[in-house]
């Protein structure tokens, strides 16, 4: 049995679902273009590592088995929150490196994700002789901007969002790691300021926890002036406000959320999803068993904007043949 989401679900062989009926039932598989695919900044970015892949392959002998003379394209933090993305870029030439370990690049490659980059990597980066492509997100490269220029009018940056997350790395690092970053609504209630200060957030950040961090640090500051910058990515709003209003109106008896359990726009959307009906976050087909669906009448499937549309068409494809396999008993 797949683990549900937030254990919300718990299919039992004979526990009636919503909506759904007991012996035979004809299960309705719902899969819309707009509650899947990948966001125009992954697009964006794997775009980029294909023409990379091309390009490293530009002065290699093309008979020779290994490419020799193909140049290595490194990164250290994924494109893609995707196992079946990353092996195929390996394929291609990418090569997961830790830059701390690396002493010299050697002109390689050194392809920076959508997540983006401090300044003083990219500096490292070229100290170590890393030829540096970038493949950064411009909605993230607009927060940076946002950091840098509140930081630059003296204003204090306190990041809601993940410390670790390669894209707060990045934006704390473009204020000279002078930020505040914590990740918990009520942490609000325990940060004193003392001069102006600037909120700010990750891009894939829920709004409702945003929105209540922002009001509990005014209310623990009410002499400070504080600025709120809204910097959630419109993208993963949009999905997760879109489809949570198609499933309060439609209540499937199910949905499936396909996408990575460390992608944080994938873990919002189910964590959303969860709170009106079931919910089951899986990484691709082979995650869903047929028994999980035995008394499901509807089942919309949906997925972050990390997940490959193919496996979102593989995970609705099985679910279908759990359908016809129902009609045909
Ligand atoms: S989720 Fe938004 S911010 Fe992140 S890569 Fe996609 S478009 Fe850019």
């Amino acid at each position: 049995m797949v683990e549900s989401f937030d254990k919300q679900y718990q299919p039992k062989a004979d526990r009636p679902m919503a909506g759904a009926v007991s012996g035979k039932l004809e299960m309705k598989v719902i899969l819309l273009p707009k509650f899947y695919g990948h966001c125009p900044g992954l697009k964006r970015s794997l775009r980029i590592a294909d023409e990379l892949i091309l390009e490293s392959k530009k002065d290699c002998n093309p008979t020779s088995p290994r490419l020799r003379g193909a140049r290595k394209i490194y990164y250290d933090v994924p494109l893609a929150h995707n196992e079946e993305v990353e092996k195929r870029l390996k394929k291609g030439g990418f090569k997961e490196v830790n830059i701390d370990e690396i002493k010299d690049g050697k002109s390689q490659y050194f392809l920076i994700s959508a997540h983006g980059a401090s300044p003083a990597k990219i500096a490292l980066l070229e100290s170590k002789n890393y030829v540096i492509k970038s493949a950064v997100c411009p909605t993230v490269e607009h927060v940076q901007k946002i950091a840098m220029a509140d930081h630059a009018a003296a204003y204090k940056i306190v990041i809601f969002g993940k410390k670790d997350h390669p894209e707060i790395k990045g934006v704390n690092g473009c204020v000279s790691d002078s930020s505040i970053v914590v990740s918990h609504a009520d942490d609000g209630l325990m940060i004193k300021l003392d001069q102006k200060t600037s909120v700010i957030c990750q891009t894939t950040i829920s709004s409702d926890k945003f929105a209540e961090f922002v009001q509990n640090l005014k209310k623990s500051n009410p002499k400070v002036e504080i600025i709120t910058r809204n910097t959630i990515c419109p993208i993963v709003e949009d999905r997760v406000r879109k489809c949570s209003a198609y499933v309060e109106t439609e209540k499937p008896d199910l949905v499936v959320v396909v996408g990575s359990k460390t992608s944080s726009n994938t873990k919002q959307l189910a964590s959303k999803l969860s709170k009106i009906v079931p919910t089951l976050l899986v990484a691709d087909e082979e995650e869903i068993k047929e028994e999980d669906f035995k008394n499901i009448k509807t089942v919309l499937v949906v997925s972050g904007t990390s997940a490959p549309p193919e496996i979102v068409e593989r995970v609705a494809e099985r679910l279908r043949t759990y359908e016809r396999r129902k009609k045909a008993k």
